[in-house]
C-alpha cells in the first residue's frame, strides 16, 4: 500500500466523486469504481470493467490500491477462528481476526499498530504504540476477512455480518481515520455494513466518547471497564489515572442520553483481582441506572502477564450476582485462544 498517492479504499464516495469529476470523467464513472472496489472487492484498477481507457490509465497512475498482504495465516483447532498478520508498508504488521459463530461471521480489526493505553493483561499493551492506521489500512482489514469468510468451505450464513473494532489499539486514540473508515464500511452503496453492527471498543477514552455523541455517530459502543472502583480499575487500566472511574461514568451517561442507546461493558474476569463478590456488586451498584450490558470474558493468557481466568462457575456466579441489581451480562464464548487470537491476545511480533 503506498502513501504516494490517495488509496481508494481510504476515499469516501464524496471524495472519490470529487476525484474522478475534476479529471473530467461522469459521476457514474466514479460510482462503478465505487461499487467494484468496496461492493466486489476488486483489488486492482486492472480489474474493474466498463470504465473509459482514459479513466483507468488516471487511476492506475494516480490512485494506489493494493490490499494489505498476508503474512501468515493461523487457523484454530476446531476452525472457526482465523488470524491474518498483515504487512504495512512501512514493514509493521497488524493482526485481524476471523471468527465463526452460528449464522455469522465477526471480523475484529485493529485500529493501530501497537498501543498507548497499556491495558496490564493485553498483548498489544505490553508492546507499545508503533502507529495509527489510515482509514485504507483498517478498510482493507475488513474487505480481507469479508473475501476470507467466502473463500471458506461454504455455510448458509458465511457473509460477513459484524465489525468489532476491538483488535490491535485504541479506536478513540485513532478518532478520524476509525471514523472515517465506519463510514465507508457502512455506505449502502458499498460492503453496506449496518452501523449498530459495527461496534467500537475504547478503553475509556473521555474526549472520544463525547465526541460520538455530539457527531451522533450511529456506530456501537462498548467500554472496557474491568474494575468497578477508580483503584480496581487503575490497577488494570493505566489510563484510568488520566480519566477517573467517575469521570467516565458522567461521559458514558452522557452518551446513552443523547444517542438513546445503551452501552456494553467489557469486563476481563481475572482470577483473585477482579472477579469476587464484592466486585460484582460493586459493578451492580455501578451500573444499575445506565442502559447498560456487560459481557464478562475470562483471561486470556498473554507472556507478560501472569494472572489466570476466572473459573466458568465463578464468572456465572459473577453473572448471578449482577441479575440481582437487573443487569444484564453474557459470558463470552472464548475462541481462538490456542492461535492467541482472543481479546487482549494479538500483537504483532510473534
Ligand atoms: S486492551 Fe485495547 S486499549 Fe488496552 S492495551 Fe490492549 S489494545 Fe490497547
Amino acid at each position: 500500500m503506498t502513501v504516494a498517492h490517495p488509496h481508494l479504499l481510504g476515499l469516501s464516495r464524496a471524495a472519490l466523486s470529487d476525484l474522478i469529476r475534476l479529471w473530467g470523467f461522469k459521476p457514474v464513472h466514479a460510482q462503478r469504481v465505487w461499487r467494484h472496489v468496496h461492493a466486489h472487492g476488486r483489488d486492482d484498477v486492472d480489474r474493474i470493467t466498463g470504465l473509459p481507457g482514459g479513466l483507468i490509465d488516471r487511476l492506475r497512475a494516480g490512485t494506489a490500491l493494493a490490499w494489505l498482504p498476508v503474512v501468515r495465516e493461523t487457523v484454530s483447532s476446531d476452525g472457526f477462528t482465523r488470524k491474518f498478520l498483515l504487512g504495512l508498508d512501512d514493514g509493521r504488521q497488524v493482526e485481524t481476526v476471523l471468527m465463526r459463530y452460528a449464522g455469522r461471521v465477526t471480523a475484529c480489526v485493529s485500529t493501530q499498530a501497537g498501543c498507548a493505553m497499556g491495558c496490564v493483561f493485553c498483548a498489544t499493551g505490553q508492546m507499545g504504540f508503533e502507529r495509527h492506521l489510515t482509514t485504507a489500512e483498517i478498510v482493507a482489514q475488513v474487505l480481507h476477512v469479508a473475501r476470507a469468510a467466502h473463500s471458506a468451505p461454504r455455510t448458509p450464513h458465511s457473509a460477513l455480518r459484524n465489525v468489532v473494532l476491538m483488535g490491535m489499539g485504541e479506536p478513540l486514540h485513532n478518532y478520524d481515520a476509525t471514523i472515517a473508515a465506519a463510514q465507508i464500511l457502512c455506505d449502502t452503496a458499498g460492503l453496506a455494513l449496518s452501523p449498530s453492527r459495527l461496534t467500537l471498543s475504547t478503553v475509556g477514552v473521555i474526549p472520544g466518547i463525547i465526541r460520538l455523541a455530539d457527531e451522533r455517530q450511529p456506530l456501537s459502543l462498548a467500554v472496557s471497564l474491568h474494575g468497578a472502583t477508580q483503584e480496581t480499575r487503575a490497577a488494570i487500566v493505566p489510563v484510568a489515572r488520566t480519566w477517573p472511574l467517575g469521570d467516565l461514568m458522567d461521559a458514558c451517561r452522557y452518551y446513552c442520553d443523547r444517542m438513546d442507546r445503551h452501552i456494553f461493558y467489557e469486563w476481563t474476569l481475572i482470577d483473585g483481582t477482579n472477579d469476587c463478590a464484592e466486585d460484582a456488586h460493586a459493578l451492580g451498584a455501578l451500573l444499575r441506572t445506565q442502559r447498560a450490558h456487560v459481557n464478562l470474558i475470562p483471561l486470556n493468557p498473554t507472556a507478560g502477564y501472569d494472572g489466570t481466568p476466572t473459573h466458568i462457575k465463578a464468572a456465572r456466579a459473577f453473572q448471578a450476582i449482577l441479575a440481582e441489581y437487573g443487569l444484564p451480562s453474557t459470558v463470552r464464548q472464548r475462541r481462538g485462544i490456542d492461535i492467541a487470537a482472543g481479546c487482549g491476545q494479538l500483537a504483532a511480533d510473534r
